[in-house]
């Protein structure tokens, strides 16, 4: 009963990093989790703290149905985000499994404890011992951090305890697993920059929690045609139960009151707003629409992403080093999506790929004929199915299939790139460290020449996170391209 609504939706996302657990297996061990978030004086007294604190709730809330939330302040705020977040959620009573222990004080009791602190631009992470939280402003290090604090925590409950950082530190600023060595003191003061976030999923969700959080005058526009589905909710972190049939961009709004929202297509967004754009931040799922933002040519772009093994960021600064589309373009001769669907549903012949082709085309649902061979093609009982006939055969490939309603998802497979679900702390620190680009290169710290930075959230922190990344060997990409080069000379003015 506490797990949350759109438990199934976790359990996809759990499934596709975790070999061998099958939705069932995922729910029987979150039933067992007894999960205590503990916060000291310090993390109410301080901005960093109060940030932590806030964004641990929104990432925990999401997963785990018995939680107890211990701190000195009235705790009713922070329980009634947690109902917002999930409604069925249980308080854990009797003795704890898992302690979440932010800020300095110590908590008593057995379980094991993991510790988030953090400092300015850092997050800070350990098994060992309670950590600081600063007195800064700035959320980049503690949202990091309470991303990082429920990585570990989730490699605790389904793997074992020897992939757990002992001690953690994540520079936000300078994007690798040690402090900051050169800090920067947040500044209020922004250029006047035209900037936009495109996209407002969950890495979208994300970088406006952050901003939302840095005292900045900056107008930001965002831009995603999309309403919130029930399904959303695992991972969007400004997002609850109530906010279902929203658009995406309005929820955006109640966080970033800077913001300007634009529920339209990009195509239609760089139509009727202009071309010129000085920072771009890309929060999208495929590489069609990443493509499409770098054809539209931004002086600037930050681009997030996650799959099944790791997350990431890349900046592009225009022609030093690769530019986004260099980084998605196709590798080769990929499957159309009429071989993908049919193939998913059994069947290699060309009669049935023509009709899932046409069925694609028009929206339309398969007929139940098709169903039924489906379901003896691929063994599985018909009835599971038929409960698409009323819906489109897109549908049925991307939760029926991908998403595990209708195959068991340890038959499911890796899962094509535009169905992959993260889970709510992989696509938080996308946003974060996104959003962190962004005010690094406002500060005048950000990188001279493309580069990703990529993390993988299953292990242990890795070192050299930071890599540059060169263009496409090729010579087929528009960066390489005189008549773009010019275009965008002619935007922005030449390079000196
Ligand atoms: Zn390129």
């Amino acid at each position: 009963m506490a797990l949350a609504p759109y438990f199934h939706r976790s359990a996809v996302a759990a499934s596709q990093v975790l070999a061998g657990f099958d939705e069932e297996a995922i729910r029987r061990r979150l039933e067992e989790v007894r999960l205590e978030l503990f916060w000291g004086a310090d993390v109410v007294d301080s901005a960093e703290g109060r940030a932590l604190l806030d964004l641990s709730i929104r990432l925990i809330g999401r997963l785990y149905p018995r939680i107890r939330l211990v701190g000195p302040d009235p705790g009713d705020q922070h329980e009634a985000l947690l109902r917002e977040i999930n409604p069925e959620i249980e308080t854990a009573d009797g003795a704890i499994s898992h302690r979440v222990v932010l800020g300095s004080t110590p908590a008593e009791g057995d379980a094991l404890n993991l510790f988030a602190g953090s400092k300015d631009w850092d997050a800070l992470v350990s098994t060992r011992s309670p950590q600081d939280v600063g007195d800064s402003a700035n959320p980049f290090g503690a949202g990091a951090a309470a991303c990082f604090a429920a990585a570990n925590l989730f490699r605790s409950v389904f793997l074992d305890d020897s992939q757990l950082d002992e001690d953690l530190a994540f520079s936000t600023l300078e994007l690798d697993s040690q402090s900051t060595r050169d800090p920067i003191l947040l500044s209020a003061s922004t250029p006047q920059a035209r900037t936009v976030l495109v996209g407002a999923g969950a890495v979208g969700n994300a970088v406006i929690w952050a901003l939302g959080r840095v005292d900045t005058s900056l107008e930001l526009h965002v831009v995603d045609p999309e309403p919130i589905e029930a399904s959303n909710l695992q991972r969007y972190v400004l997002a609850g139960t109530g906010d279902t049939g929203l658009p995406k961009v309005d929820v955006v709004r109640r966080t970033l009151r800077a913001s300007v929202a634009h529920s339209i297509p990009w195509e239609e967004f760089v139509a009727t707003e202009g071309y010129d754009w000085d920072r771009a931040l890309v929060a999208l799922d495929s590489a069609d629409d990443r493509r499409q933002v770098q054809a539209s040519l931004p002086k600037w772009i930050a681009n997030a992403w996650t799959q099944a093994g790791d997350l990431g960021v890349s900046v592009h600064p225009w022609n030093e080093g690769a530019c986004l589309r260099c980084l998605y373009l196709p590798k080769g001769v990929v499957p159309s999506q009429d071989e993908l669907v049919a193939a998913a549903l059994g069947f290699a012949d060309d009669q049935h790929r023509a009709q899932v082709r046409q069925l694609i085309y028009n929206g339309q649902p398969a007929p139940p004929q098709l169903l039924e061979e489906s379901a003896a093609a691929l063994g599985v009982d018909p009835n599971a199915l038929l409960a698409y006939r009323n819906r489109p055969i897109r549908d049925l490939y991307v939760e029926g299939i991908c998403g595990g309603a209708v195959l068991p998802l340890d038959r499911v497979g890796r899962p094509a790139e535009d169905v992959q679900v993260p889970l709510a702390h992989q696509s938080a620190l996308a946003g974060i460290v996104l959003a962190a680009r962004l005010i690094g290169d406002q500060l005048g710290r950000g990188a001279k020449s493309a580069a990703a930075t990529r993390i993988d959230l299953m292990h242990r922190l890795g070192s050299h996170l930071t890599q540059p990344i060169a263009k496409d060997p090729r010579g087929i990409c528009i960066c390489q391209d005189a008549v773009y080069q010019a275009a965008w000379d002619e935007k922005y003015g030449a390079r000196s």
